[in-house]
């Protein structure tokens, strides 16, 4: 029988901090499986703001979303490490600093939730569950039937009214819900299709892994547009390494 696995029973607290947070209250609340899960998602988060993520809004979406719910149960246990992870069909779900890093950036200081925002590259629907908490609406769309469809599975349980998934080429970005205040790709490319920057509203911003150089080497980094009234300006980030953008669906 194949089913969703609940949390296990044990996880694996590498931190002191989660040791003596879970030790501290299994004397006053019963020792439940989402108690386990919720210290070692917070011991996470706290390490993304050691590295430097300040943003309350996305600190409070990490500490929210659980992100064990979105891997397979093989993987359950090194779900709030720092480290990417397959999710099938070669893909792989986001390591949880990149995720961060890439919201953090998206959001760049504004003040409450930001407007319509665009996610290409749904994979299990982890950061789009995220996002979700971090705007007032969210179209999420993945090229891929199988992957799309996982997501669905995967989020039903969170009732995210605001999220909405889509099966489709994300290259070709999503023009009904545009204008964007923001645009967020989980996949990098040679170059940024002009469909997200016309579908970028004025004032927005597009958050990217694209090919650095000359693209042969494999070599991507983190690209940030702002389209503003003068124009689109474009500044490149930190190394990253992200699945490729192909185009059209499977
Ligand atoms: N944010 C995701 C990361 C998924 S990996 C998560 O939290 O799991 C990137 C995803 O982008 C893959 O699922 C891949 O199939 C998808 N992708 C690649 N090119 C795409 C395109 N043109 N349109 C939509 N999705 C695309």
């Amino acid at each position: 029988m194949r089913e969703r696995p609940t949390f296990p029973a044990r996880l694996d607290l590498s931190l002191g901090q989660a040791r003596t947070q879970k030790t501290a209250l299994t004397g006053v609340l019963p020792q439940g499986l989402g108690l386990d899960s919720g210290a070692v998602r917070m011991n996470m988060v706290g390490k993304l703001v050691n590295q430097g993520l300040t943003d309350p809004l996305v600190i409070a979406a990490m500490k929210n979303i659980e992100r064990h719910r979105f891997v397979d149960s093989a993987l359950v246990n090194q779900a709030y490490k720092d480290t990417s992870l397959p999710i099938g069909l070669g893909q792989t779900i986001s390591k949880p600093s990149v995720v961060a890093r890439m919201l953090e950036l998206l959001r760049h200081g504004t003040a409450g939730k930001l407007g319509r925002v665009l996610e290409v590259g749904t994979g299990c629907g982890y950061q789009a569950a995220v996002l979700s908490l971090l705007a007032n609406e969210v179209y999420s769309i993945e090229r891929l039937r199988g992957l799309h469809d996982k997501a669905r599975g995967n989020l039903r349980h969170l009732h995210l009214a605001n999220l909405h998934l889509l099966f489709g080429d994300g290259m070709l970005g999503f023009a009904s819900g545009a204008p964007y205040a923001g645009i967020i790709a989980a996949a990098g490319g040679e170059a940024v299709p002009h469909a997200w920057v016309d579908q970028l509203a004025e004032g927005g911003r597009l958050v990217a892994p694209m090919a650095a150089g000359a693209g042969r080497s494999g070599q991507q980094a983190l690209v940030v547009i702002d389209k503003t009234l003068q124009g689109v300006r474009q500044t490149v980030f930190e190394a990253v390494h992200f699945v490729p953008l192909k185009s059209g669906i499977a």
